[in-house]
């Protein structure tokens, strides 16, 4: 292994020196160090591991797959391609020199079957998103996983592996730890030991053991991290405050959800309470004070999983708790109300939640993106423009039921092939708009036969788009269309509306400084907005807010055990988050600034 580098060192060396000094950071592939050279001089680690993901991007198939093709296989012994000492001491840290001869072997079939679908070996960065290593048992199903996907989209996941192999060695060279982000990824694998479900499904929803253990959990890492105060409110909120040099000044307010969905992921929600923790850990360390109180929320509840009540504990900041929601009863039977009285929350409490937004600066909330758009581009941090509005639909078309052998096809009026041709409609809609996306999710024919020509079909739909008058558009149409559609058939089709959720915008000036957050750190801004809803819908009603989105490993694959961070990317947000602090404790010395 070479000795270590500086970022100053890689900026002052002479071409050579550099591409000498970074030859090896890709498998066999000098070229992307010869590529990036010219983007010196690099203000950051993150800055030049992005120029060397630009020249891979910009090199073209051919150069990318001589790139895959330089990699060893898998616990490949003295094969065809010679292992660098880097990937030999890869993969000795995940174990793969100690394989049973079962594993070894089941290795071997794994890379002939992947070498002879694809055409070049399975690459997996198998230090991991902790950079300690994957478990053999982790490599193996992934394997198993990956060899089933389409063609391209392995192709570019075997790239993204490559990038990641590329970042842990550049990571070491430069003897660079993420350690804010080392820590959120313990704490986020520590909490998700309680849960719901049986070891190795996380399942935490409201007010369930598992939940007050998790709630437990972070008030007594708050008070570690140093925060001042730490308290739970009446719906099972984590509050903390670290308090700033001026009592006087109004707050800053952030923070996400601790529960999850059934078998969610570990950041979901999670990682917006956590990385603030990190942060005000490393302020608290250095005796560093803003100069205004910030304040930390875990909210107990975003999901909707227990109780048709979501965003509940967001819900209760802006006083619009419904109080209804009280009777709800889970699956169990077991009211909302019984379910509060069981872990000592008063409901008498919950109208002094209410906050008062004369008191706070704003809102920002950092999430996993729960998408592939960050993935895709190689992106670690998005800066969000909106959170899409949405509205719901439960539908019913409604036909004759016939003989599917007797009746023919010009007699027919057949529900689900309507619900077919609106499901087309509604695809090709929602493509012609910038941003909207429309979804038939549960589609039954109720009581189907084989032989018979559907008479009913129920289907919901999911519309959604960047702001409220692109998702009324969106709406109008699709619900002119059904009518059109059924008229045309000969059918009859119900529409019940069961949600319309308006769109949020981030507040102009905090989503600038998220962006110049990402900037300082030496990235590309990338706008985005959310198509997911996210505590910061609720609290947009109250103040302005904006969010910041961190990159999901998995093609972004999220409410899923798949859902992952790698450790330098929560780094990242941390520092971002680090940076908009600063920012604004700068505004802050400097009113004039608006
Ligand atoms: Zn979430």
């Amino acid at each position: 292994m070479k000795g270590a580098i500086t970022l100053d060192e890689i900026n002052a060396a002479s071409q050579a020196e550099f591409v000498a000094a970074l030859a090896d950071i890709y498998e066999h592939s000098p070229w992307v160090a010869e590529r990036a050279a010219a983007q010196r001089p690099f203000l950051t680690l993150a800055q030049l591991k992005r120029a060397l993901v630009v020249a891979v991007r910009e090199a073209g198939e051919p150069a990318q797959l001589a790139l895959l093709r330089a990699h060893p296989a898998l616990a490949e012994r003295a094969g065809v391609t010679p292992l660098t000492a880097a990937s030999q001491d890869e993969q000795a840290r995940a174990g793969l020199a100690h394989c049973t001869s079962e594993e070894f072997a089941s290795l071997q079939s794994l890379n002939a079957r992947y070498l002879q679908r694809f055409g070049w070996p399975f690459i997996l960065a198998v230090r991991g998103p902790r950079a300690s290593g994957l478990s053999r048992r982790e490599i193996l199903d992934t394997f198993a996983r990956r060899l089933d996907q389409p063609q391209e989209l392995e192709f570019a996941e075997c790239l993204r592996q490559v990038h990641r192999i590329a970042e842990i060695r550049l990571d070491e060279r430069l003897r660079f730890e993420p350690v804010l982000g080392r820590q959120v990824w313990d704490w986020a694998q520590a909490l998700a030991a309680h849960s719901d479900a049986a070891p190795g499904t996380l399942t935490v929803t409201y007010l369930t053991d598992a939940h007050r253990a998790c709630a437990r959990q972070l008030a007594h890492w708050m008070r570690e991290c140093g925060f001042d105060e730490v308290g739970e409110d009446a719906l099972g909120n984590v509050v903390g405050l670290y308090r700033g040099s001026d009592p006087a000044a109004r707050r800053l307010l952030t923070g996400s959800h601790y529960d999850t969905v059934r078998n969610g992921g570990r950041f979901d929600g999670r990682l917006g309470i956590l990385v603030p923790m990190a942060c005000v850990r490393a302020l608290h360390a250095s005796g560093r004070r803003l100069p205004f109180d910030l304040e930390l929320i875990g909210f107990a509840e975003e999901e909707g999983q227990r109780y048709k009540a979501t965003f509940l504990a967001s819900s209760a900041l802006g006083g619009t708790f419904d109080a209804r929601w009280l009777d709800q009863r889970d699956a169990q039977g077991v009211s909302m109300r019984e379910a509060m009285q069981a872990a000592g929350l008063r409901e008498e409490d919950i109208p002094a939640i209410r906050r008062d937004p004369a008191r706070y600066l704003g809102f920002v909330e950092i999430h996993i993106e729960q998408g592939p758009v960050l993935d895709e581009l190689d992106l670690p941090l998005g800066a969000v423009s909106s959170i899409n509005g949405s509205v719901r639909y439960l539908c019913e078309v409604v036909g004759v039921a016939s003989h599917a052998g007797t009746t023919p096809m010009d007699r027919r009026r057949d529900a689900a092939v309507a619900a077919a041709e609106i499901a087309l409609y509604v695809e090709e809609r929602a493509k012609a708009d910038r941003g909207s996306v429309g979804t038939l999710g549960m589609l039954q024919v109720p009581d189907g036969s084989i032989n018979v020509v559907p008479g009913r079909c129920r289907f919901s739909l999911d519309l959604r788009a960047p702001d409220d008058a692109q998702r009324d558009a969106l709406a109008r149409d699709v619900l002119q269309r059904i009518g059109a559609i059924c008229a045309h058939r000969g059918v009859r089709c119900s529409v019940e509306e069961t949600l319309r959720a308006a769109a949020a915008p981030s507040d102009a000036g905090w989503q600038r400084r998220w962006e110049e957050a990402i900037a300082r750190l030496g990235l590309p801004v990338h706008r985005m907005p959310s198509g997911a809803g996210h505590d910061a819908m609720k609290l947009h009603e109250l103040m302005p807010q904006a969010m910041l989105f961190v990159r999901g490993g998995n093609a972004g694959i999220s409410h899923n055990p798949l859902e992952t961070v790698t450790d330098d990317d929560a780094h990242l947000s941390a520092l971002a988050f680090l940076e908009l602090l600063e920012g604004l404790a700068g505004e802050c010395a400097a009113p004039t600034r608006t």
